[in-house]
């Protein structure tokens, strides 16, 4: 079963201290708007409109969370790479980002999402030194394989793999295809193992699913919040 299967929305944040406690495992994905990164989320957690709640007006440019259990997380970024975006706008999506995913305790690993015919763009590249910097693993999941021979998408995905062997030695990546399914089972375990086993009596899934056996209402999720700023250090 996926891992994201019971995937639900838990809360949009557009500022570094409405973020919620660093408790628990959270895997953030990443990638530039279009590449495919609603359609990936949407293909691992086998639904249709999980990750549409991250395109409605107005959380476009948020960190959107989803819960997959008790203390396990989603984290779904704002895709970036739009051509006309004002230099405030862009001034506070690289504080937001990039203090996240430099400082997040609770951030276990990074998806980033990239279109397999355009690969490592400069936004890409700065995501990884962002996030690489820390030492935390990235999986890249190059998207619509569909859309490219055999061959070539294997040619894509080799020279991918070395330049991370090179530069970023902990990430990998991976061929995807939200249309016809290819790698979402190989991307499933993966996280399956970054998120780490269930703990069993006090995991809010296996407790709404008993809960909802015995005929009992299913338990409340909390949404802890940060009070005070907790913003982080310096970009590169
Ligand atoms: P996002 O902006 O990164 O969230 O991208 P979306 O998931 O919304 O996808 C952008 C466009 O690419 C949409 O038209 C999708 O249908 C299409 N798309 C996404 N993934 C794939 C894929 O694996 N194969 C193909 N052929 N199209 C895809």
């Amino acid at each position: 079963m996926s891992v994201f299967q019971h995937a639900t929305f838990y809360t949009t944040v557009n500022e570094l201290r409405a973020l919620p406690l660093p408790e628990g495992v959270e895997i953030a994905f990443a990638g530039r708007s279009n590449a495919g990164k609603s359609s990936a989320i949407n293909a691992l957690a086998n639904r249709n409109r999980l990750a549409f709640v991250s395109k409605t007006p107005g959380r476009t440019q948020h960190i959107n969370f989803f819960q997959l259990g008790n203390k396990r997380f989603l984290v779904d970024l704002p895709g970036y790479g739009y051509a006309k975006v004002p230099p405030e706008v862009r001034r506070h999506w690289e504080g937001l980002l990039g203090t996240y995913l430099q400082t997040r305790e609770s951030l276990h690993g990074m998806v980033l999402i990239m279109d397999v015919r355009h690969p490592l763009t400069p936004l890409d590249r700065q995501m990884l030194a962002w996030f690489g910097s820390t030492g935390k693993p990235v999986h890249v999941l190059l998207t619509k394989a569909d859309k490219l021979n055999r061959q070539h998408a294997q040619k894509v995905l080799k020279d991918v793999q070395v330049f991370l062997r090179e530069t970023y030695p902990q990430c990998s990546v991976q061929l995807f295809s939200s249309k016809t399914g290819e790698g979402v089972k190989e991307a499933g375990g993966l996280l399956a193992e970054w998120l780490g086993p269930l703990e069993s009596g006090t995991d809010l899934i296996q407790e709404a699913d008993a809960a909802s056996k015995e005929g009992f209402p299913a338990p409340e999720i909390k949404n802890p919040r940060l009070k005070g700023n907790k913003t982080g250090g310096k970009l590169p």
